[in-house]
């Protein structure tokens, strides 16, 4: 198993281009980074395994459209009669100098922008406008936020004001060979087993756009091997979490099990 630099387990992750060390640059130099790729592709395993490299604890947040800027800095909260500032969790990881991982954040409100702004260019601050506090953040804070282009609609996209103040690394599915030895190493099904179910999400990726909103993630893949692992038939297995999980639509579902069929 390897080990940060302050003994903790690194969480594994194979690389597949030189996203690496790109972000140890980026912390180096004290530069956001923006993840760009479909979801379950590996962005998160990406930050948590980077984070635990660099010996630095992280706070994640998965965003959500209730998700505002004090949901994020902190807040007054009453205790035993008394009003209490709570630190949120950007606000933790900014006096920790630790990594902080806002997944999914153009789901988020609008104020959120407000207060990333201020710490995404070189002042590196955040005001914490309820306490009257600026928190200066250490060399070692580093904001790390990621979107997914491909259900990104007119609302709700990363505006060029706010994109333009990270680094920017794009991720996608890795190539067969890759994929196929992280499916089988996470799900612990055999190389030979897990080569076929590779084969067949590349072809149900391709289909996206037509009738799919989104390709089967590198996450259903290892769903699908972990099943067939766990003794469920295979063609179940691929149903369960390579085709539901695509599609509501009954033709489509139909298509899809027809591309099993062939693939497989
Ligand atoms: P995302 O954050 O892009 O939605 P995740 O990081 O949660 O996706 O990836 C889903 C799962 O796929 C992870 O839990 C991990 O098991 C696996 N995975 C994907 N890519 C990799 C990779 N390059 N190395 C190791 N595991 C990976």
């Amino acid at each position: 198993m390897t080990t940060g630099p302050d003994g903790m387990a690194v969480p594994f992750y194979a690389a597949t281009g030189n996203e690496v060390a790109l972000f140890e640059h980026a912390h180096r130099n004290r530069l956001p980074v923006l993840l760009k790729g479909p979801t379950g592709c590996g962005k998160t395993r990406f930050v948590a395994h980077m984070a635990a490299r660099l010996g630095r604890p992280l706070h994640t947040v998965s965003c959500h459209d209730d998700l505002t800027a004090a949901d994020l800095t902190g807040r007054y909260l009453l205790k035993g009669g008394d009003t209490v500032w709570a630190d949120g969790p950007l606000t933790r990881a900014v006096r920790e100098g630790a990594v902080c991982y806002l997944d999914e954040v153009v789901e988020a409100r609008k104020d959120v922008t407000v207060v990333l702004h201020p710490l995404t260019d070189d002042r590196r601050i955040l005001p914490l406008e309820r306490t009257g506090e600026t928190l200066e953040a250490p060399p070692d804070f580093m904001l790390v936020v990621s979107y997914n282009p491909g259900y990104q609609n007119i609302l709700k996209s990363l505006k060029p004001s706010t994109r333009q103040r990270f680094v920017a690394i794009s991720f996608d599915f890795p190539a067969p060979e890759a994929e196929t030895a992280i499916v089988a190493r996470e799900s612990g099904l055999e190389h030979n087993q897990v080569a076929p179910l590779v084969r067949l999400a590349n072809a149900l990726r391709a289909l996206k756009g037509q009738d799919l909103e989104e390709g089967v993630s590198t996450r259903l893949l290892i769903y699908c091997a972990t099943l067939i692992r766990s003794g469920l038939p295979r063609g179940d297995a691929v149903l369960a979490a390579m085709v539901e999980p695509l599609t509501d639509d009954d033709e489509v579902k139909a298509a899809l099990l027809r591309t099993a069929e062939l693939t497989i």
